[in-house]
Protein backbone atom coordinates (compact mmCIF):
# COMPACT_ATOMS: atom_id res chain seq x y z
CA UNK A 1 0.00 0.00 0.00
CA UNK A 2 0.88 3.33 -0.55
CA UNK A 3 1.80 5.42 3.14
CA UNK A 4 3.07 8.96 3.89
CA UNK A 5 6.26 8.23 6.19
CA UNK A 6 7.91 11.29 8.29
CA UNK A 7 11.23 9.83 8.35
CA UNK A 8 13.00 12.62 10.78
CA UNK A 9 12.31 16.18 11.45
CA UNK A 10 11.63 17.70 8.36
CA UNK A 11 11.87 14.38 6.09
CA UNK A 12 8.79 12.93 4.60
CA UNK A 13 8.32 10.25 2.07
CA UNK A 14 5.46 9.16 -0.22
CA UNK A 15 6.24 4.63 0.29
CA UNK A 16 5.36 1.74 -1.07
CA UNK A 17 5.05 -1.03 2.04
CA UNK A 18 2.87 -4.56 2.69
CA UNK A 19 -0.93 -4.40 3.68
CA UNK A 20 -1.26 -4.48 7.51
CA UNK A 21 -2.57 -7.55 8.78
CA UNK A 22 -4.89 -7.26 12.28
CA UNK A 23 -4.44 -9.41 15.13
CA UNK A 24 -7.05 -11.12 16.89
CA UNK A 25 -9.19 -8.35 18.07
CA UNK A 26 -7.80 -5.68 15.69
CA UNK A 27 -9.86 -5.18 12.30
CA UNK A 28 -8.21 -2.98 9.27
CA UNK A 29 -9.87 -0.22 7.74
CA UNK A 30 -9.44 0.64 4.24
CA UNK A 31 -9.43 4.73 4.81
CA UNK A 32 -11.58 6.59 2.65
CA UNK A 33 -10.35 10.01 4.90
CA UNK A 34 -7.81 11.29 6.75
CA UNK A 35 -7.67 14.82 8.29
CA UNK A 36 -4.23 17.11 8.58
CA UNK A 37 -3.99 18.13 12.30
CA UNK A 38 -1.90 20.75 13.16
CA UNK A 39 0.16 18.68 15.55
CA UNK A 40 1.00 16.38 12.53
CA UNK A 41 2.76 19.44 10.98
CA UNK A 42 4.69 19.78 14.63
CA UNK A 43 6.17 16.91 14.46
CA UNK A 44 6.93 16.97 11.03
CA UNK A 45 8.75 20.22 12.34
CA UNK A 46 10.36 18.04 15.66
CA UNK A 47 8.16 19.69 18.12
CA UNK A 48 6.23 17.08 19.02
CA UNK A 49 7.71 13.96 20.90
CA UNK A 50 7.54 11.19 18.79
CA UNK A 51 10.15 8.42 17.69
CA UNK A 52 10.73 8.29 14.26
CA UNK A 53 9.56 6.86 11.48
CA UNK A 54 6.29 7.37 11.48
CA UNK A 55 3.19 7.31 9.46
CA UNK A 56 0.86 9.75 10.65
CA UNK A 57 -2.52 10.07 10.59
CA UNK A 58 -4.61 10.07 13.87
CA UNK A 59 -8.08 11.67 11.80
CA UNK A 60 -9.35 9.11 9.96
CA UNK A 61 -12.29 6.69 9.14
CA UNK A 62 -12.90 3.97 6.48
CA UNK A 63 -14.28 0.53 6.41
CA UNK A 64 -13.49 -2.21 7.68
CA UNK A 65 -12.31 -4.86 5.26
CA UNK A 66 -10.50 -7.74 6.96
CA UNK A 67 -10.68 -8.90 10.67
CA UNK A 68 -7.97 -10.39 13.02
CA UNK A 69 -10.23 -13.09 14.32
CA UNK A 70 -13.95 -14.92 12.99
CA UNK A 71 -15.71 -13.34 16.48
CA UNK A 72 -15.29 -9.70 14.92
CA UNK A 73 -16.70 -10.98 11.36
CA UNK A 74 -19.70 -8.37 11.73
CA UNK A 75 -17.42 -5.46 11.71
CA UNK A 76 -17.18 -6.59 8.00
CA UNK A 77 -17.94 -3.61 5.27
CA UNK A 78 -19.00 -1.30 7.83
CA UNK A 79 -18.26 2.38 7.81
CA UNK A 80 -16.35 3.22 10.70
CA UNK A 81 -14.22 6.10 12.52
CA UNK A 82 -11.81 4.66 15.32
CA UNK A 83 -10.27 6.11 18.56
CA UNK A 84 -6.75 6.54 18.39
CA UNK A 85 -6.46 6.03 21.76
CA UNK A 86 -4.73 2.42 22.00
CA UNK A 87 -4.78 1.54 26.30
CA UNK A 88 -5.14 -1.30 28.40
CA UNK A 89 -8.64 -0.68 29.83
CA UNK A 90 -8.17 -2.74 32.83
CA UNK A 91 -5.64 -0.50 35.00
CA UNK A 92 -7.06 2.35 37.19
CA UNK A 93 -6.53 5.32 35.43
CA UNK A 94 -8.55 3.32 32.10
CA UNK A 95 -11.43 2.38 34.41
CA UNK A 96 -11.55 5.99 35.43
CA UNK A 97 -11.58 6.90 31.77
CA UNK A 98 -7.88 8.11 31.57
CA UNK A 99 -6.76 6.25 28.99
CA UNK A 100 -4.03 8.53 27.78
CA UNK A 101 -2.51 8.11 31.68
CA UNK A 102 -2.48 4.10 31.04
CA UNK A 103 1.18 2.90 31.27
CA UNK A 104 0.07 1.13 28.01
CA UNK A 105 -0.53 3.74 25.85
CA UNK A 106 -0.14 4.65 22.24
CA UNK A 107 -1.33 6.66 19.63
CA UNK A 108 -2.15 5.82 16.94
CA UNK A 109 -0.34 8.27 14.23
CA UNK A 110 1.85 8.66 16.81
CA UNK A 111 3.86 5.47 17.13
CA UNK A 112 1.29 2.99 15.91
CA UNK A 113 0.53 3.21 12.30
CA UNK A 114 -1.91 5.99 11.42
CA UNK A 115 -4.39 6.87 8.80
CA UNK A 116 -1.95 8.62 6.23
CA UNK A 117 -1.70 5.58 4.19
CA UNK A 118 -4.83 3.07 2.37
CA UNK A 119 -4.91 0.53 5.09
CA UNK A 120 -4.49 1.44 9.13
CA UNK A 121 -5.09 -1.43 11.52
CA UNK A 122 -6.93 -0.54 14.95
CA UNK A 123 -8.27 -2.32 17.75
CA UNK A 124 -12.35 -3.59 17.58
CA UNK A 125 -13.02 -1.79 20.81
CA UNK A 126 -11.93 1.60 19.34
CA UNK A 127 -14.50 1.21 16.91
CA UNK A 128 -17.61 3.47 15.91
CA UNK A 129 -19.86 3.04 13.48
CA UNK A 130 -20.51 6.08 11.01
CA UNK A 131 -24.82 6.65 10.44
CA UNK A 132 -25.03 7.30 6.25
CA UNK A 133 -25.92 10.86 7.24
CA UNK A 134 -22.34 11.21 7.85
CA UNK A 135 -20.05 11.46 4.83
CA UNK A 136 -15.97 10.12 4.84
CA UNK A 137 -14.92 13.50 4.59
CA UNK A 138 -17.12 14.56 7.89
CA UNK A 139 -15.99 11.62 9.62
CA UNK A 140 -12.60 11.82 9.17
CA UNK A 141 -13.02 15.47 10.78
CA UNK A 142 -15.01 14.08 13.68
CA UNK A 143 -12.07 13.52 15.94
CA UNK A 144 -11.16 17.54 16.59
CA UNK A 145 -15.04 17.96 16.61
CA UNK A 146 -14.98 15.82 19.75
CA UNK A 147 -12.48 18.00 21.61
CA UNK A 148 -15.30 20.92 20.73
CA UNK A 149 -17.56 18.95 22.61
CA UNK A 150 -15.23 18.23 25.30
CA UNK A 151 -14.20 21.99 25.34
CA UNK A 152 -17.78 22.46 26.28
CA UNK A 153 -18.68 20.30 29.09
CA UNK A 154 -15.63 20.82 30.85
CA UNK A 155 -16.85 24.94 30.20
CA UNK A 156 -20.16 23.64 31.47
CA UNK A 157 -21.64 25.53 28.93
CA UNK A 158 -25.68 26.17 29.24
CA UNK A 159 -28.47 27.40 27.29
CA UNK A 160 -28.22 31.96 27.70
CA UNK A 161 -24.76 32.04 28.61
CA UNK A 162 -22.27 34.35 26.35
CA UNK A 163 -19.33 33.58 24.66
CA UNK A 164 -16.36 34.54 23.14
CA UNK A 165 -13.53 32.13 20.93
CA UNK A 166 -10.23 33.29 20.50
CA UNK A 167 -8.75 31.61 17.76
CA UNK A 168 -11.12 29.99 14.67
CA UNK A 169 -8.42 27.20 13.61
CA UNK A 170 -10.26 23.54 13.26
CA UNK A 171 -10.54 23.73 17.04
CA UNK A 172 -11.98 26.96 17.54
CA UNK A 173 -14.70 26.34 14.91
CA UNK A 174 -15.56 23.07 16.53
CA UNK A 175 -16.47 24.94 19.71
CA UNK A 176 -18.20 27.41 17.70
CA UNK A 177 -20.45 24.62 16.41
CA UNK A 178 -20.50 23.26 19.96
CA UNK A 179 -21.23 26.10 21.90
CA UNK A 180 -23.96 27.55 19.07
CA UNK A 181 -25.35 24.20 19.35
CA UNK A 182 -25.43 24.43 22.97
CA UNK A 183 -27.60 27.51 23.54
CA UNK A 184 -24.66 29.71 24.00
CA UNK A 185 -25.76 33.41 22.88
CA UNK A 186 -23.90 36.78 21.96
CA UNK A 187 -21.07 34.41 20.65
CA UNK A 188 -18.03 36.62 19.76
CA UNK A 189 -15.01 35.51 17.94
CA UNK A 190 -11.25 36.36 17.47
CA UNK A 191 -9.07 35.57 14.34
CA UNK A 192 -6.71 36.95 11.98
CA UNK A 193 -7.96 35.15 8.66
CA UNK A 194 -10.85 36.84 6.69
CA UNK A 195 -12.49 32.98 5.97
CA UNK A 196 -12.62 31.68 8.78
CA UNK A 197 -14.19 34.88 10.28
CA UNK A 198 -16.63 34.47 7.24
CA UNK A 199 -17.35 31.11 8.04
CA UNK A 200 -17.75 31.55 11.83
CA UNK A 201 -20.25 34.52 11.01
CA UNK A 202 -22.20 31.78 8.92
CA UNK A 203 -22.44 29.32 11.45
CA UNK A 204 -24.14 31.77 14.02
CA UNK A 205 -21.58 34.38 15.76
CA UNK A 206 -22.96 36.90 16.65
CA UNK A 207 -20.19 39.90 16.00
CA UNK A 208 -16.28 38.35 14.33
CA UNK A 209 -13.39 40.64 14.07
CA UNK A 210 -9.61 40.41 13.79
CA UNK A 211 -8.73 43.17 16.34
CA UNK A 212 -8.54 42.17 20.06
CA UNK A 213 -9.40 46.00 21.26
CA UNK A 214 -12.36 45.78 19.10
CA UNK A 215 -13.87 42.19 20.99
CA UNK A 216 -12.84 44.18 24.30
CA UNK A 217 -15.45 46.77 23.02
CA UNK A 218 -17.65 44.15 21.60
CA UNK A 219 -17.50 42.54 24.90
CA UNK A 220 -18.37 45.99 27.29
CA UNK A 221 -21.55 46.23 24.97
CA UNK A 222 -22.54 42.47 24.38
CA UNK A 223 -21.64 41.12 27.20
CA UNK A 224 -21.55 43.41 30.08
CA UNK A 225 -19.84 42.04 33.17
CA UNK A 226 -18.31 39.94 31.01
CA UNK A 227 -18.48 36.85 29.28
CA UNK A 228 -19.54 33.57 30.90
CA UNK A 229 -17.47 31.32 28.87
CA UNK A 230 -14.23 32.55 26.90
CA UNK A 231 -12.48 29.59 24.57
CA UNK A 232 -9.10 30.03 23.81
CA UNK A 233 -8.21 27.90 21.03
CA UNK A 234 -5.30 29.66 18.88
CA UNK A 235 -2.64 27.93 21.37
CA UNK A 236 -1.04 31.76 20.75
CA UNK A 237 -0.31 32.37 24.02
CA UNK A 238 -0.51 36.29 24.46
CA UNK A 239 -3.94 35.84 24.38
CA UNK A 240 -4.31 34.03 27.40
CA UNK A 241 -4.53 37.31 29.46
CA UNK A 242 -7.07 39.07 27.14
CA UNK A 243 -9.41 35.81 27.84
CA UNK A 244 -9.17 36.26 31.31
CA UNK A 245 -9.88 40.03 31.25
CA UNK A 246 -12.90 39.13 29.15
CA UNK A 247 -14.35 36.77 31.42
CA UNK A 248 -16.77 37.23 34.12
CA UNK A 249 -16.71 37.34 37.55
CA UNK A 250 -16.94 33.59 38.51
CA UNK A 251 -17.45 32.85 34.80
CA UNK A 252 -14.86 29.96 32.62
CA UNK A 253 -11.92 30.88 30.53
CA UNK A 254 -11.45 26.88 28.75
CA UNK A 255 -7.59 26.31 27.69
CA UNK A 256 -8.35 24.35 24.53
CA UNK A 257 -5.16 25.52 22.20
CA UNK A 258 -1.64 23.75 23.08
CA UNK A 259 0.69 27.18 23.57
CA UNK A 260 3.95 24.59 22.23
CA UNK A 261 5.48 24.86 26.29
CA UNK A 262 5.50 29.28 25.70
CA UNK A 263 6.18 30.52 29.21
CA UNK A 264 3.85 33.16 30.34
CA UNK A 265 3.47 36.02 33.33
CA UNK A 266 -0.17 36.58 34.53
CA UNK A 267 -1.11 38.39 37.44
CA UNK A 268 -2.60 35.67 39.68
CA UNK A 269 -5.42 38.27 41.34
CA UNK A 270 -7.00 38.66 38.05
CA UNK A 271 -7.76 34.95 38.82
CA UNK A 272 -7.89 34.82 42.55
CA UNK A 273 -9.77 38.32 42.74
CA UNK A 274 -13.30 37.41 40.66
CA UNK A 275 -13.39 33.72 41.28
CA UNK A 276 -12.67 33.13 37.83
CA UNK A 277 -12.25 29.55 36.64
CA UNK A 278 -9.40 28.68 34.32
CA UNK A 279 -9.69 25.24 33.12
CA UNK A 280 -7.48 22.94 30.80
CA UNK A 281 -9.11 21.22 27.90
CA UNK A 282 -6.15 19.76 25.93
CA UNK A 283 -7.04 15.88 26.64
CA UNK A 284 -10.22 14.76 25.60
CA UNK A 285 -10.11 10.61 24.59
CA UNK A 286 -13.81 9.47 24.25
CA UNK A 287 -15.47 11.96 22.52
CA UNK A 288 -15.49 10.55 19.15
CA UNK A 289 -18.36 8.63 19.62
CA UNK A 290 -20.68 11.56 20.90
CA UNK A 291 -19.26 13.76 18.30
CA UNK A 292 -19.96 10.94 15.62
CA UNK A 293 -23.68 10.99 17.44
CA UNK A 294 -23.88 14.54 17.16
CA UNK A 295 -23.24 14.61 13.61
CA UNK A 296 -25.33 11.81 12.48
CA UNK A 297 -28.62 13.26 14.15
CA UNK A 298 -27.55 16.84 12.26
CA UNK A 299 -27.63 18.42 15.75
CA UNK A 300 -23.41 19.33 15.31
CA UNK A 301 -23.05 20.85 11.75
CA UNK A 302 -19.44 21.96 9.98
CA UNK A 303 -19.56 22.46 6.83
CA UNK A 304 -17.07 24.54 4.94
CA UNK A 305 -14.43 23.71 7.29
CA UNK A 306 -12.61 21.27 4.95
CA UNK A 307 -10.88 23.41 2.37
CA UNK A 308 -8.71 21.33 0.73
CA UNK A 309 -8.69 17.96 -0.18
CA UNK A 310 -5.72 16.28 -1.99
CA UNK A 311 -4.47 12.90 -2.52
CA UNK A 312 -1.55 11.02 -0.74
CA UNK A 313 0.59 11.96 -4.06
CA UNK A 314 -0.22 15.50 -2.95
CA UNK A 315 2.35 14.86 0.64
CA UNK A 316 4.23 17.95 -0.30
CA UNK A 317 2.09 20.52 -1.27
CA UNK A 318 -0.10 19.42 2.15
CA UNK A 319 2.85 19.87 4.57
CA UNK A 320 4.24 22.80 2.91
CA UNK A 321 4.40 25.92 4.74
CA UNK A 322 3.03 28.04 1.12
CA UNK A 323 -0.16 25.80 1.59
CA UNK A 324 -0.33 25.57 5.51
CA UNK A 325 -0.65 29.14 6.11
CA UNK A 326 -2.61 30.16 2.88
CA UNK A 327 -5.35 32.84 3.14
CA UNK A 328 -8.02 30.14 2.28
CA UNK A 329 -6.91 27.04 4.06
CA UNK A 330 -8.85 26.43 7.37
CA UNK A 331 -8.79 22.09 7.27
CA UNK A 332 -6.99 19.91 4.75
CA UNK A 333 -7.98 16.07 4.33
CA UNK A 334 -6.51 13.21 2.09
CA UNK A 335 -9.17 11.66 -0.19
CA UNK A 336 -8.67 8.64 -1.73
ZN1 LIG B 1 -5.51 16.07 15.80
ZN1 LIG C 1 -4.84 1.07 31.10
Amino acid sequence: MKAIRFERPGELHLVEIPNPQPVAGWVRIRVHAAAICMTDVETLRGRHPVEFPIIPGHEFCGVVDQVGSSADEAWLGRKVVADNEICCLKCGYCRRGEWRRCTEFRHIGFGPPGGYAEYVVAPVHNLHVLADSVSFEQGSILEPLGVGLAVGRIGEVQLGMTATILGLGPIGLNCLAVLKASGARRILCLDKQPKRLALAKSWGALHVTDDSEQLKALTRDLHPGGTDIVVEASGHHPLIPLGVNLTRFGGSLVLGGFCKHEALSIDPDSIQGSNRRVLGAGNNPGFIEPAAQAAGDGVLKTEGMITHRFLLDDFRQAFSDEQLTASDFIKGIFVF
